[in-house]
């Protein structure tokens, strides 16, 4: 592929051209917006999805949400928003129609996916409304009716492929709301995933698509399997997927330098109209599931590289939306970690040595990246 197509011109109002369908002119895009206006998409439905007796994935992780928000005096600095449910359509975009039938046939039923996915009689229900509250955020947002979103949701999707349920994701929430972007005429939408395992479905659903670019840090080898260094995309899609595999083990000062160095460089080249994040809290420290070390500072320092993406053609426009993360007090912290800085408030860089043991990964990440993002050196 040419280097010319990954160093594009900013676009301002993409939406609007001449011989897009009227289905497609769902977005305005105004001018910078000056006012901090945060939503946060949060429903009652979200906790009667039932993963199973003493599943992980559980009602009280959104609780920790809220009540860590709470705690940080946040919940006053930000707009509540109620969801809608996602459209079929809006689904159809990245799923077949054969999976959204088989989630629907779970409503009213308990019927297990896999070892790890469950669908109990109200499950459906949530996973359309989760995907609902990551596209009315994306609506909302690209509308200028606000500037940024969190999207406190269950289930969580990343895991889900097109034809498949799995790793406690029905709907893929993410995926679903940057093909509402794509619908709407955006051009460069981001995906950024710093959940600890890699989000395989949301790669496969745009790893042929150059108009997403898929960037993952998580743990390797780890569940599900994907994510490895290698695996850059497919076709016009390739270099559009940006996978950082990292060892267990990796703590704030680590993640912030494979942020700062890595993941900011290749953002600002790629330079999206509309960045989102899959939010996972799984890399916490004491999260039951995974080994990484980071804490909540750690994920403020991550959310602030992210918002620095948006800074330029996304005019600051970003969309958060919760995938995992299994400690309770830990979700707490790291939200409003992470919502402290959606709302504006400053931060301070957290300190990453300019050398030492990470730079083996580091140069590994730059030899198989720096072809497609010679932004990241030689
Ligand atoms: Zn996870």
């Amino acid at each position: 592929m040419s280097m010319g197509v990954l160093r594009r011109t900013p676009l301002n109002p993409p939406a609007l051209r001449g011989n897009e369908s009227r289905s497609a002119r769902i977005f305005c895009l105004p001018p910078r917006v000056c006012s901090m206006r945060v939503l946060l998409y949060d429903d009652p439905i979200f906790r009667e999805h039932d993963a199973g007796r003493g599943h992980p994935e559980r009602p009280e992780r959104l609780d920790a949400v809220r009540r860590g928000l709470r705690d940080a005096g946040l919940e006053a600095r930000l707009r509540s928003a109620s969801p809608r449910d996602a459209t079929r359509a809006e689904l159809l975009r990245v799923h077949t129609e054969a999976h959204v039938e088989r989630v629907a046939a779970t409503a009213g039923r308990t019927v297990r996916f896999d070892a790890d996915t469950q669908a109990g009689p109200r499950s459906y229900a949530a996973a359309l409304r989760a995907a609902g509250a990551a596209v009315q955020a994306v609506e909302r947002v690209l509308a200028g009716e606000a500037e940024r979103a969190f999207c406190a949701v269950r289930p969580p999707g990343h895991h889900a492929e097109a034809d498949r349920a799995m790793g406690f994701c029905l709907f893929n929430n993410v995926a679903v709301a940057a093909a509402h972007a794509l619908g709407g005429g955006l051009e460069r939408v981001m995906v950024v995933d710093w959940d600890v395992h890699h989000g395989n479905g949301t790669q496969a659903m745009f790893y042929e698509d150059p108009r997403v670019l898929y960037l993952s840090s998580h743990e390797f080898p780890f569940y599900p399997g994907t994510g490895a260094l290698e695996e850059v995309g497919e076709g016009r899609g390739r270099g559009f997927t940006v996978n950082l595999p990292m060892p267990a083990g990796l703590g704030d000062a680590e993640y912030a330098r494979v942020y700062r160095q890595v993941v900011e460089p290749i953002g600002r080249a790629f330079d999206p109209q509309l960045l989102l994040v899959s939010v996972g809290f799984d890399p916490y420290v004491a999260d039951p599931l995974a080994g990484m070390r980071v804490t909540e500072r750690g994920f403020a320092e991550m959310a602030a590289v992210c918002l620095s993406i948006a800074a330029a053609a996304a005019a600051s426009r970003a969309v958060f939306v919760l995938e995992g993360g299994y400690d309770l007090d830990g979700i707490a912290l790291s939200a409003a970690a992470v919502v402290a800085l959606l709302t504006g408030e400053g931060h301070a860089p957290l300190p990453w040595p300019a050398s030492g043991p990470m730079d083996r990964l580091l140069e590994a990440y730059r030899q198989v990246l720096a072809p497609f993002w010679p932004a990241l050196g030689s």
